[in-house]
This record gives C-alpha cells, structure tokens and sequence, in this order.
C-alpha cells in the first residue's frame, strides 16, 4: 500500500488492530510452494520479514525472540547436545542454539526452502553464519511429518512456527506434541512461539492443555519483543522434569558464564524473571491446566 508518505506494509493479524511498517524498498517479494513470502527494507524497524502478511521477524528486534526461545532452554536444561528446530528458517534460532559449543548437533525441519533461500540471500544477519556451521543440517519437510516418522532423539525441540494458520496449524495440536514427546530424550524440554495471549489468548491456551496432559510441567515463559504488539509474547515450556525451570539463579549465573555467549536481551536475571507471569497469563495457563473450555477466553 503506499500513499502520500511512502510504501507502507500492514499486518492484520488481530482482529481491528493493523500495524504497518514504512518501507524504503522491497528486497523481496513472492509466492513460494507454501505462502507469500516479503522481505522489505523499513524505515525503523531494520528488514522486515513477513510471511502470508503475517510479521516473523525485524531485524531490529530478531536477537529477543531468538535469543529466549534458546538460552532459557538450554542453561536451565545443563547438558544440551541434540537439538530439533521445526520452522525457523531465517536461521535466527540456529544463529544462537550454535553459540553453544556443548551442542553438537542442530537439525532444522522447515517447510519452505524458500524460506532458507531468501533469508540466507536477504537476512544474512539474522543467521550470522549458522547456516555454514558443520553441526548444522537442514531438511525441508512439513515439520508434522519429521515428528511422526523420525527415530532421532533430541534434548530441546524449538517450535519456531509461524501462527496456527497455513502450514503452521498442524504444529499446535495435540498428536504433534504427543510426537513432540516422543521425540524428546529423558530431561528434555520443549518450548513454542505461542503468541502475544493479550491479543491471542486461545492459542496459548490450546498449547499449555495439550501440553498438561503430556508433560508433567507445562507452562510458559515471557520475552517483550517490541514489533510483535499486544505485550509479552508467550513461549510454551514443556518437559517431564519439572525441576529444570526452578535451576538455583547461581546455577543458572555459572552456565551462562561458562557458555561464554555474548547476548543483548538474555540474562541470568531475566532467565529468573521470564517465568514469572502476570495475573491475566497466569490465569489462562491455570484455567488451561484444569482443561477449561477455549471459549471463556
Ligand atoms: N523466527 C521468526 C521469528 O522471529 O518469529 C519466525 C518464525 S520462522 C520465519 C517460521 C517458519 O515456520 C517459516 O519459515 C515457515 O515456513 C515455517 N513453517 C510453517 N509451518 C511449518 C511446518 N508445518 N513445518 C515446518 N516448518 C513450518
């Protein structure tokens, strides 16, 4: 769209709210087998990357989300070797997961090679590497399929999907969790791009009642990125340990000194502070867990 002032892009992902990026130019435009894929380069958010209209990331913003949904995981679990990436094919999650040198193997299933294309052409500095590194493989298969059939093993799985519309809706139900499960070793943990709940409510909740009633801890935990509007966006936690998100704070302070990673939204003190949950999130996860029904919310 653009109008007196310029190329604007807009999202309409909840209902009555648009947001729009001002747009210098676009680097990228087109459909591939599997959604429309944009990267534009905006006027204050960095390059913007959307997908079925729908914004993944900023690269002013990226390290946030990123950078969450990888060290809360990986410092609260201690030994992480084998990790599994469904979606993230801007390489963003693969970027941090590889600061670790204790990981050694990282496996990313994305639907769209588009997906991997453009982003290693246009958002090099998402990935920053990753995609080079020797622990690093790809397969491009719908994500529900890999859980189903695979025999591999991991100690994190790292849902980083877009939303529960198009390809993305087979990764928030039940059967795929349940393979999700499977797929973990014993101590593992699971955790999920599960929404802004101001704005998303149900999808949050959906993720934490399936979650209850496969793993003994299902809860989430909270980063504040700042282009997904509507507040803190949700992260789903699922493991069968429930101890790995009460890990002493001096603990934590150890391994994230010891990883040696240099982060800018990530600390120990936020690692802390990520679980505790404002009433309204603590509510739709508590009424989740007793399997209240979607529609009060
Ligand atoms: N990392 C971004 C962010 O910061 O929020 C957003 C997520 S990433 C771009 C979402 C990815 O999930 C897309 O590359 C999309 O192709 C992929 N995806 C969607 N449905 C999938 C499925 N069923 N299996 C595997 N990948 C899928």
């Amino acid at each position: 769209m653009s109008d007196g002032d310029g190329i604007w892009y807009s999202e309409t992902l909840h209902e009555g709210l648009r947001t729009s990026f001002q747009v210098k130019r676009v680097l990228f435009d087109n459909r591939s087998d599997h959604q429309h894929l944009v990267i534009a380069d905006s006027v204050s958010f960095g390059k913007v990357m959307m997908l079925d209209g729908v914004t993944q990331l900023t690269t002013a913003d990226e390290f946030i989300y990123h950078e969450m949904l990888s060290h809360v995981p990986i410092l609260a679990h201690g030994a992480v070797k084998d990790v599994l990436v469904i979606g993230g094919g801007d390489g963003g999650i693969a970027a941090e997961v590889l600061k670790h040198d204790s990981v050694e193997r990282f496996t990313l299933v994305e639907i769209d090679g588009g997906v991997v294309d453009f982003s290693k052409t246009h958002l090099p500095e998402v990935s920053r590497g990753a995609f080079e590194d020797p622990r690093f493989e790809v397969i491009i298969q719908d994500g529900k399929d890999f859980a189903a059939t695979t025999e591999r093993r991991y100690d994190l799985i790292v849902i980083d999907s877009t939303d529960p519309i198009g390809p993305g809706e087979v990764l928030f139900t039940e059967s795929f969790y349940r393979d999700c499960h499977r797929m973990l070793k014993a101590g593992g943990i699971i955790v999920t791009q599960n929404g802004v709940p101001f704005f998303q409510p149900k999808e949050l909740a959906q993720t934490i009642r399936f979650f209850s009633g496969i793993f003994r801890d299902a809860t989430c935990f909270l980063a504040a990125v700042p282009t997904y509007v509507g507040g803190f966006m949700a992260l789903g936690w699922g493991s069968d340990d429930g101890d790995l998100r009460k890990v002493a704070p001096e603990i934590i302070q150890q391994r994230f000194e010891a990883a040696q990673i240099e982060t800018r939204y990530y600390t120990p003190e936020i690692h802390q502070a990520c679980f505790a949950l404002p009433r309204f999130i603590g509510d739709i996860v508590a009424s989740a867990r007793q399997g209240s029904p979607l529609r009060d919310l």
